[in-house]
């Protein structure tokens, strides 16, 4: 992903020294060229695709919008061309409001970009134009990716290659597939050449008293910034009065900018687009009958929410049962290791401590949490059919009113539902988001929703406290999860005297069979995170546990009670016993848990020296432990330290992003605390509630 190698360095530098034939020069001094590509177009077009087919890369593509948040670097080569490709977060234009479209308008601005691919999704050309309009007043090499041209075909749908290309100023107009990876090498061919050729004047007919406006600006630029490379962009950026554009190149302009000119630039833009449609594109298809149709119970007003609900409960309810059935395999597997390593340490005539740390510490810490690998793995193969079939857009179109009315932003809801894979993305996520108050907001009530981590711990506690409905205790966590997050922001809003928000202005994108290569690369990244996470975190933290609950002042000890994790533990019981969690073993668990919450299953295997947590007989021992310590512990217990797991602080990996994303410690500390405070809290009305009726 990284390309500053020498190379790299030597053609900046060159870059520096030339003029504007550089490009001549780079060819000549070196044999093999090198040029910077960056895929730039609407949200949900295809750029992660096209990129990844291109660069056999591996990014998460989605089939809605705000997935991609930071620009990505990735290589190919194409005959004597080394390119480097940048995958950039999508945009509808050229202004900037968001982090992730100042990202990408910085990356077309760049001067290290040596040309532009403008991907647009040629089934809805129309919406698409309007940036490439923009871009192409960029003054930069563009070549235009018509993807989604199978979608175009099976639709009936014809664009006049030959037109079109001549309306935008003779750009290179490619029709391709990232999808079906059909186009790409035509696509590549045609960025090196158009690349050396440069770029043809392009010029959309302004009314004349604006383009004398730009002209004039235009001079303007060329005079005050010599080296720019985009003066025509920028005249006509300060002429609809783009505050930043004017502050990074202040110049008296209000004789000429005496007020904002957007609306006739934008409006001038729109009508070119009707004519370039009216031109190139026939037999345009309305959206498809069968999208209209799903929409009107999926998205419906009413019926909508409780629809997901059902989705999710089935999703839920595979994860349970097809998860199990896999599971048998791993067991059988994580039985002979164990077995296995215990014989032969002991064969080899290690010391018992340090047969204890291998079968006890690592083996049951690191061991039982990949027996959860099929729940997980069915978990992510669900979620990733649902986001790439394009359900989860209107999931977030439906919750839309909700947000709404608890003061967040609709597009709030895309990132939280990106939290049932995993919190750290969905974290970076709310860079889509307008305000930095917007943002902060949804990062308070988006580790409310429950990440895959934490499902372990469902799956193992609901299957020992609730044998009869294990998957729908295990599912209500998500909808208390989800009930908390808009709760919390409905609480905060009020306090904060807020009013409802604007609504979302999500387009959404058509059905579609979802592709096999996109689901495979998100579950396999997802499964390659899961395991790295086991072969670090959750390592490290197995020995820790392993470590502070087989010592304690005099040495290491004999029974756990006397260790270092039991005198922790002990301080928190106290605190917990008000939620029904008064057990010090609870309180290292849950302490533990920090590190990563599949931990909090670990340190139970630790603790009760189980191999397989996951096992029937991995979970009747630990039941028959717990109840030795507490004869009392039953499914109401069960339950409330499932909610505790789910409200309390979220993993450090995930802190860590909330500090680095909101760049406050001050923020990061206030949100651990309160999720504490409420995890207890909740926990503690459940569990005495929970009791009056349960005595
Ligand atoms: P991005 O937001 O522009 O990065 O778009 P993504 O690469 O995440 O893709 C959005 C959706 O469009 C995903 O569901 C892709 O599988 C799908 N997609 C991308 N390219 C094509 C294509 O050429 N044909 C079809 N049918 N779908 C595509
Ligand atoms: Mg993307």
């Amino acid at each position: 992903m990284n390309h500053n190698t020498q190379d790299d360095r030597n053609q900046k530098n060159r870059k520096e020294s030339a003029d504007n034939t550089g490009k001549e020069n780079r060819k000549s001094q070196n044999q093999k060229k090198h040029i910077n590509v960056a895929c730039i177009g609407n949200p949900n077009c295809g750029k992660t695709t096209l990129f990844n087919a291109l660069t056999g890369s591996r990014l998460k593509v989605a089939n809605w919008p705000g997935v991609t948040v930071e620009r990505m670097e990735g290589e190919t080569s194409y005959e004597d061309t080394d390119i480097t490709i940048v995958d950039t977060p999508g945009i509808y234009s050229l202004t900037c409001y968001t982090i992730e479209e100042k990202v990408t308008r910085k990356c077309a601005m760049d001067d290290d970009i040596d040309a532009i691919i403008n991907v647009v999704d040629a089934s809805s050309l129309e919406r698409n134009l309007y940036l490439t309009l923009q871009l192409l007043e960029l003054g930069k090499p563009i070549v235009l990716a018509l993807n989604m041209m199978d979608v175009v075909e099976e639709r009936g749908m014809e664009i006049d290659m030959h037109r079109l290309p001549e309306m935008l100023g003779n750009i290179p107009v490619v029709p391709v597939s990232a999808a079906r990876r059909t186009g790409l090498d035509i696509l590549l061919h045609a960025v090196i050449h158009h690349c050396e050729e440069g770029m043809e004047d392009y010029i959309l007919d302004y009314p004349t008293q604006i383009e004398e406006k730009i002209q004039t600006l235009e001079g303007m630029m060329q005079e005050s910034y010599p080296d720019h490379s985009s003066a025509r962009w920028h005249a006509i950026k300060i002429l609809e009065d783009d505050e930043e554009v004017k502050k990074e190149h202040p110049m008296s302009v209000i004789h000429v900018a005496d007020r904002s000119y957007e609306k006739e630039i934008i409006q001038c833009k729109y009508a070119y687009i009707e004519k370039v449609m009216k031109e190139t594109l026939f037999n345009k298809s309305k959206k498809a009958a069968s999208t209209d149709k799903i929409d009107r119970l999926l998205t419906h007003p009413v019926w909508g929410i409780p629809v997901f609900l059902l989705i999710m409960c089935f999703v839920f309810f595979l994860t349970f049962t097809v998860g199990d059935i896999l599971k048998g395999v791993f067991e059988t597997g994580l039985d002979a290791v164990s077995g296995g390593a215990a014989a032969i340490l002991q064969g080899i005539g290690v010391s018992g401590w340090l047969e204890s740390l291998i079968v006890e510490g690592i083996i049951a810490g690191v061991g039982g949490i990949l027996t959860f690998i099929p729940n997980i793995f069915i978990l992510f193969l669900a979620l990733a059919i649902l986001e790439d079939s394009g359900y989860m857009a209107r999931v977030a179109y439906v919750m839309d009113s909700v947000m709404g009315k608890v003061g967040l932003s609709g597009k709030a809801f895309l990132p939280m539902i990106l939290g049932f894979g995993c919190t750290v993305p969905a974290i970076m996520a709310t860079r889509a988001l307008e305000t930095e108050h917007d943002r902060r907001k949804t990062m308070l009530v988006t580790p409310f929703m429950s990440c895959s981590a934490r499902l372990p711990v469902y799956v193992l506690f609901s299957d020992m406290f609730f044998p009869d409905c294990a998957a729908v205790a295990a599912f209500s966590m998500y909808v208390v999860g989800m009930a908390i997050a808009i709760l919390a922001a409905l609480v905060i809003n009020r306090l904060e005297k807020g009013k409802a928000n604007d609504s979302l202005l999500i387009e959404l994108p058509e059905y579609k069979r979802p592709n096999a290569r996109t689901i495979r690369i998100y579950v396999w990244n997802k499964l390659k995170d899961y395991l790295t996470k086991a072969g670090t975190t959750i390592f490290i933290a197995s020995i820790v546990i392993w470590f502070v609950l087989n010592f304690g002042f005099t040495g290491m000890v004999e029974n756990p009670a006397d260790s270092f994790g039991a005198g922790l533990g002990r301080l928190l019981v106290p605190v917990l016993a008000p939620a029904g969690l008064g057990m010090w073993q609870i309180g290292v668990a849950l302490l533990s848990g920090i590190s990563a919450k599949e931990v909090v299953v670990s340190s139970f295997a630790v603790l009760f020296g189980v191999a397989n947590a996951n096992s029937d007989a991995g979970m009747a021992a630990i039941v028959d432990n717990i109840h030795q310590l507490n004869p009392g512990f039953g499914p109401l217990n069960a339950y409330c330290l499932m909610l505790f797991c789910l409200l309390y602080v979220p993993c450090v990996a995930t802190v860590a992003t909330i500090k680095k994303e909101s760049g406050s410690w001050k923020f990061t500390m206030k949100m651990m605390a309160f999720q504490i405070i409420l995890a207890w809290a909740v926990s503690t009305v459940v569990f005495q509630v929970g009791s009056l009726f349960a005595g």
